[in-house]
């Protein structure tokens, strides 16, 4: 497989830009570049949109039956597990993730295919039969041409959880990864159409979001839905320009999850998810829980534990199996993470593990003695930066947790069942992890609430954006007699 260029893939070709521009993607172990890939613009999404737009009006793909259909998604999923080598390479090379992370990532890329294959062969329809002497029943018709444009912090995993439902639902997509992030869209796209999916039905382009390739597609008259996943502000201008077409968008946004440990918590359990939850990729997961809750009973003898837990933390090369944590996915967001580090004791806050940089490498951080009010526990910092306060009351910690424009998710820990339950309820969240963390049932809702997202996505929600669902309504004459 070619590793020295990745084209966009429109119509079944992997092809150069119209206008032969490339860019280059940086490894930010190394803070060289590894590879070249096709600089998209208008042009290049206008190609796309077409061919998708062909694939669906004039294509098999919507007319061909879930079963069909499922076959050709599960030898996609099957040969994305056979490439797992170079797919795992491709998204840690290009942002840096520890390659036993990557290769888990792709694991959960082809369940994501296989799990919507099956979803959408096997779901059901409402029939409604009616008093008035009429039957109703509920259809869902693929919804056209989608637009999927994706972050670069989980690359193939969340392209995969985007284009899975999209085409087992019959319509045709183009994906837009990020550009921090794109080999492995091209190579997934190869492999689709060694699978067989026809061409137009799954396009890659390549490039930038404002004023390029990006925002081409989001603003483009001819496309029917739009799947989002990046931060807050981004999502703003998406749904700015899906507003002059009216086109449905479904947005996964930033967040900044509350993680309460309360003082019947088992603490192994606690302390272990916690390091997860606060630098499993580096901290650069919208379902982070770096922003911790401690009763304050128990909050001398958490922070010891989960401070030692950091420095033991194994940092270094991703390409190393051993690594667990690696550099972040690019200078300019070091950069960032980096201005959080500086402005810790400005703040009111002490460094109680980590701080120290190496390259675009930040150790593992954990910071005590800052107020819930700190930017540091405010904002989606994106690294390895966790915070530590303490609390006294459940009716205070929820009120802290809740204190925040976001509302992705959130974890707590407790032996209590009624705590769980109750609290579980009281927290303004789209997932609430009880004892666990990033354990997902793809039936399940996926979304948040305030600046962490519109709609929801996963198992029906999923059919809902990406189908139009139809109500047919049957009179069922009286017999002559
Ligand atoms: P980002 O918003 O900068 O970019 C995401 C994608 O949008 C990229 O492909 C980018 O090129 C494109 N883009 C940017 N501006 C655009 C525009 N005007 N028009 C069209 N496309 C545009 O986000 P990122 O830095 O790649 O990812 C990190 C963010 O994603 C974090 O905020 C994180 O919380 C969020 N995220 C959310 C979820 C979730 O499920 N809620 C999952 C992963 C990441």
């Amino acid at each position: 497989m070619d590793s020295a260029f990745f084209g966009h893939v429109v119509n079944g070709a992997e092809i150069e830009s119209v206008d032969g521009a490339r860019f280059a993607s940086v490894n930010p172990w190394t803070r060289q570049p590894w590879t070249e890939v096709a600089l998209g613009g208008p042009a290049d999404a206008d190609l796309a949109i077409r061919a998708a737009r062909r694939a669906f009006d004039e294509g098999d793909w919507p007319r061909m039956g879930f079963e069909r259909r499922g076959r050709v998604l599960h030898r996609f999923a099957d040969l994305l597990l056979e490439n797992t080598d170079v797919l795992a390479a491709a998204d840690s090379q290009d942002m840096g993730k520890p390659i036993t992370q990557a290769r888990h990532d792709v694991t959960r890329a082809a369940h994501n295919i296989r799990f919507f294959a099956d979803h959408a062969r096997l779901a059901v329809g409402e029939t409604l039969p009616m008093d008035t002497g009429h039957h109703a029943y509920s259809r869902f018709e693929p919804a056209g041409v989608v637009v999927a444009i994706a972050p670069w912090n989980f690359p193939l995993m969340l392209e995969t959880w985007k284009i899975a439902p999209a085409l087992a639902w019959g319509n045709t997509v183009v994906l837009k990864p990020a550009e921090d992030s794109p080999t492995s869209a091209t190579i997934a796209a190869r492999l689709g159409l060694e699978a067989g999916l026809p061409p137009g039905v799954f396009n890659v382009v390549h490039g930038y979001g404002p004023d390029s390739v990006g925002q081409a597609l989001t603003e483009h008259a001819d496309i029917d839905r739009i799947t989002f996943t990046g931060e807050s502000n981004t999502g703003r201008a998406l749904a700015r320009a899906a507003s002059a077409t009216l086109t449905p968008v479904s947005m996964e946004l930033g967040g900044k999850g509350a993680n309460i440990v309360f003082v019947d918590a088992d603490l192994d359990r606690a302390v272990s998810w916690s390091i997860q939850a606060s630098f499993r990729n580096a901290g650069q997961v919208c379902l982070a829980g770096s922003r911790i809750f401690v009763a304050r009973e128990i909050y001398d003898e958490f922070l010891g534990r989960i401070a030692e837990a950091a420095e033991r933390m194994r940092v270094g090369d991703p390409a190393d199996p051993a690594t667990e944590l690696g550099p972040l996915a690019s200078q300019e967001h070091f950069t960032k993470v980096k201005g959080y580090l500086d402005r810790v004791e400005s703040e009111g806050g002490k460094v109680r593990a980590g701080g120290t940089v190496d390259g675009w490498v930040i150790r593992p951080t954990v910071l005590v003695d800052l107020p819930p009010t700190a930017p540091h526990a405010q904002e989606e910092i994106f690294g390895p930066v966790a915070t530590v306060h303490a609390f006294d009351t459940e009716d205070e910690v929820v009120a802290l947790a809740n204190d925040t424009r976001y509302g992705l998710n959130a974890l707590l820990f407790t032996s209590d069942l009624d705590r769980a339950h109750r609290v579980a309820g009281r927290l303004r969240a789209g997932t609430v992890w009880v004892n666990c963390f990033f354990i997902r049932d793809l039936r399940a809702p996926f979304g948040g609430v305030g600046d962490s997202g519109v709609g929801r996505e996963g198992g029906n929600f999923s059919r809902e954006f990406f189908t139009e669902p139809k109500a047919v309504v049957i009179e069922i004459a009286a017999a002559k007699t």
